[in-house]
């Protein structure tokens, strides 16, 4: 068969797949307009924002400004359970939808643009490579890659590095996560010359209690870093 009608014979069955599957909005599964869309435009408008001025945001940003090693926090939508967010989150890091974390990103980005967030790198929170086998990718880093895209701030996933397995944070205590975290990063030892007087900024998908950003920073600053910002799609209670 030649080339051509291999092509046509593709385009012919993803007609037919979306005739038999149409593709529908992930979170209310209306129809979508836009075939390259995974979330229709009436869910993204109906997310929480976080504003600067929403209790939330100004408490998960004093929390992460104390620990020291934290200088400013940047963050988009809240995290509701059952609402549309978790439904996007829950599709990026479970269903294999990465193009969610590329959107979040490019809406992320633009906030940086914004507040005019300025950095050497955005360091996406690593999973451990066991994690990152099972999953097959790091959610935080296709954030990254969308947050870069709109701030052309370079993405960087070789300098820290996650050291233990640790264990999913949602069952925890706040004790027990702040244990959790001790010791979990480490900023690759060939690496540390480039972290030394630069700043950077830590993506995570969600910032719940800081303290997976906080242990990330705080190996970045006993490295040399000069600034760290942490930066997440959403604030959760
Ligand atoms: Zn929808």
């Amino acid at each position: 068969m030649s080339f051509a009608s291999r092509g046509s014979l593709r385009s012919f069955f993803n007609a037919l797949l979306s005739f038999v599957y149409p593709p529908l909005c992930l979170s209310c599964q209306r129809l979508l307009e836009h075939g390259g869309d995974r979330v229709c435009p009436d869910c993204w408008n109906s997310i929480r924002a976080a504003t600067r001025e929403s209790p939330l945001f100004a408490e998960t940003a004093e929390k992460l400004v104390a620990s020291g090693v934290v200088d400013e926090l940047v963050s988009l939508y809240v995290f509701e359970k059952e609402g549309v967010f978790q439904a996007v989150v829950h599709n990026l890091k479970y269903a294999g939808v990465q193009e969610l974390g590329l959107e979040l990103g490019r809406r992320l980005g633009k906030s940086f643009v914004e507040n005019g967030i300025c950095a050497n790198a955005i360091i996406p929170v690593p999973l451990h490579r066991r994690k990152l086998r099972e999953r097959g990718y790091n959610q935080a880093e296709l954030i990254a890659r969308g947050v870069s895209e709109v701030s052309k701030i370079p993405v960087r996933c070789d300098l820290v590095r996650r050291r233990k397995y640790t264990k999913t944070q949602t069952v925890l205590t706040l004790e027990e996560r702040r244990e959790n975290m001790e010791q979990a990063f480490e900023v690759a030892s060939i690496r540390t010359s480039e972290v030394r007087d630069k700043k950077f900024v830590l993506i995570d998908d969600v910032i719940t209690t800081g303290s997976t950003i906080i242990a990330c920073a705080a190996v970045l600053r006993a490295s040399g870093a000069v600034g760290v910002i942490g930066a997440s799609a959403a604030l959760a209670e």
